[in-house]
């Protein structure tokens, strides 16, 4: 199974054959959940070193510990639609794993969304959320509803019947749930209001990405965005690179995007197109991000919208092909599996130079190799998108302290922990002899922080 090439000792063959056998035993448990099997297998196969270097992680079965959730969780949600006809939706929370602290991660409402979504996600967060250096465990949860086309009236019963499952299962020393695709400032909302209405008093720490107004963080709007743009600055400076006189494709144009594009914009980059999962933009003149800001927050329109505002602009029917786009930097911040092998040759030919990963798991396993064999400087996501929920750890410190940071507070805290997670993974890659290779650096950072609790806590 593993891809990552290592150097073949006695104890790197016997971490290879253990883990390949775990992982053949996590496809046979797990059928059709392909996503899963993909999160898993790129986090697998970089912790070979790992395990070589320390059989006490394969003595005590750390990896089918780590790869099996603690608790999954999955619901119905009825709820009844504008017509008076009632509608049934799927929820799901998996609480993946506590070493490190309460379960923490997003709430994702899409269409797509299924047991091997939300566990590709779960699984993925334990090691981001270790990675930030703060008290997170890792969780993620979400519904197959589609909230676009959606009255907010038909947005709010939905939410308030999905809090009143969910609700029974989170708290801010348990879980805590913030949002994901779908689920924005509006949604936490509604879900913050409906779960004060069923349990007893005021919890400010059951959800983060809450208001303003009633407990959430400056910068955690901005955080993953933001985040995003400080870790691949970080890897561009230390090739002698910049995003300043660069050129820059995002896709999507959610809460991730605008913000990644924002902080591009602001470091001297010219964004020259962005998407949603219609279709995408370009505009040679640079993309107004405050256009496409209000476009997608204030007015909830098409992306298509923005030719109209801008003429000079274009706008291309279907939303793969945005990587036909030539640039110097990629940020992928749409949805899982976006880039593929193709768009990752194109890409290549192209001559980016830098790919950093905004969205979960936005490239295959082959264009992450096509990346790494071409020498583009390739930033994952569960380091480069920590940032999300590294400014929702803060927000969880400030309601326990009944405190509110400034802005520039929270934010100079998130540079300097995106700063942190690029150096921790730059430097686990190198003392686990793959340096360069930000994938095995990551992975294995954030492994041993958790594997290294679970040891410490006996078999539980
Ligand atoms: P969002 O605000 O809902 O925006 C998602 C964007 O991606 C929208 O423009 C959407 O277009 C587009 N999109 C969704 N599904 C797509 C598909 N199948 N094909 C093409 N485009 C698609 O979500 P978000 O919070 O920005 O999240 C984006 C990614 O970042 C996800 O992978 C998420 O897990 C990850 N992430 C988010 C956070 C966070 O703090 N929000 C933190 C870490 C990681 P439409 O409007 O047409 O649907």
């Amino acid at each position: 199974m593993p891809t990552v090439v290592n150097q073949t000792t006695p104890d790197t063959q016997s971490a290879e054959t253990y883990i390949s056998q775990v992982f053949e035993t996590i496809k046979q448990r797990n059928p059709n959940e392909y996503e899963f099997h993909q999160a898993v297998k790129e986090i697998f196969e970089s912790l070979v070193p790992a395990f070589a270097k320390h059989p006490k992680y394969m003595e005590n079965g750390i990896l089918e510990r780590i790869s099996e959730p603690e608790r999954v969780i999955s619901f119905s949600v009825p709820w009844v639609d504008d017509e008076g006809k009632v509608r049934v939706n799927r929820g799901f929370r998996v609480q993946f794993n506590s070493a490190i602290g309460p379960y923490k991660g997003g709430l994702r409402f899409h269409p797509s969304v299924n047991a091997s979504i939300v566990k590709f996600l779960g699984f993925e967060q334990i090691f981001k959320n270790s990675l930030t250096g703060l008290p997170i465990g890792g969780g993620k949860g979400g519904a197959d509803f589609d909230p676009k086309g959606k009255s907010d009236g038909e947005v709010m019963r939905f939410t308030q019947s999905f809090m009143t499952e969910l609700s029974k299962h989170i708290g801010s020393d348990i879980d805590v749930p913030a949002g994901d695709i779908g689920v924005g400032a509006r949604e936490i909302g509604y879900m913050f209001g409906q779960y004060k209405k069923i349990q007893k008093g005021y919890e400010a720490g059951i959800l983060t990405g809450k208001g303003i107004g009633y407990g959430g963080s400056l910068t955690r709007t901005e955080a993953t965005g933001y985040g995003t743009v400080y870790f691949v600055e970080e890897m561009l400076k230390d090739k002698g690179l910049s995003f300043n006189g660069s050129t820059v494709v995002v896709s999507g144009s959610g809460n991730v995007s605008i913000y990644a594009m924002e902080k591009a914009a602001q470091l001297g980059a010219t964004l020259v197109a962005c998407s949603d999962s219609n279709g995408y933009i370009y505009d040679k003149n640079g993309i107004n991000v405050e256009t496409v800001r209000r476009l997608k927050e204030v007015e909830r329109k098409r992306i298509s919208a923005y030719v109209d505002e801008h003429p000079d602009a274009q706008y291309h029917e279907g939303c793969s092909d945005i990587w036909l786009t030539p640039c110097d930097i990629a940020l992928p911040c749409a949805t899982q599996n976006e880039i593929d092998v193709e768009a990752a040759k194109v890409l290549v030919a192209n001559s980016v130079k830098a790919v950093g990963e905004g969205a979960n798991m936005p490239s295959t396993l082959q264009a992450i190799e096509v990346f790494q064999n071409n020498g583009v400087l390739f930033g994952p996501a569960k380091a480069v998108n920590a940032g999300g929920v590294a400014v929702s750890a803060l927000e969880m410190a400030q309601n326990s302290m009944r405190l509110s940071w400034s802005f520039e507070e929270v934010d100079s805290k998130l540079k300097e922990i995106m700063t942190t997670i690029y150096r921790n993974s730059v430097e686990a890659a190198e003392n686990y002899g793959h340096p360069d290779n930000l994938v095995v650096g990551a992975n294995i950072a954030g492994f041993l922080k958790v594997a290294d609790a679970m040891l410490e806590q006996g078999v539980i």
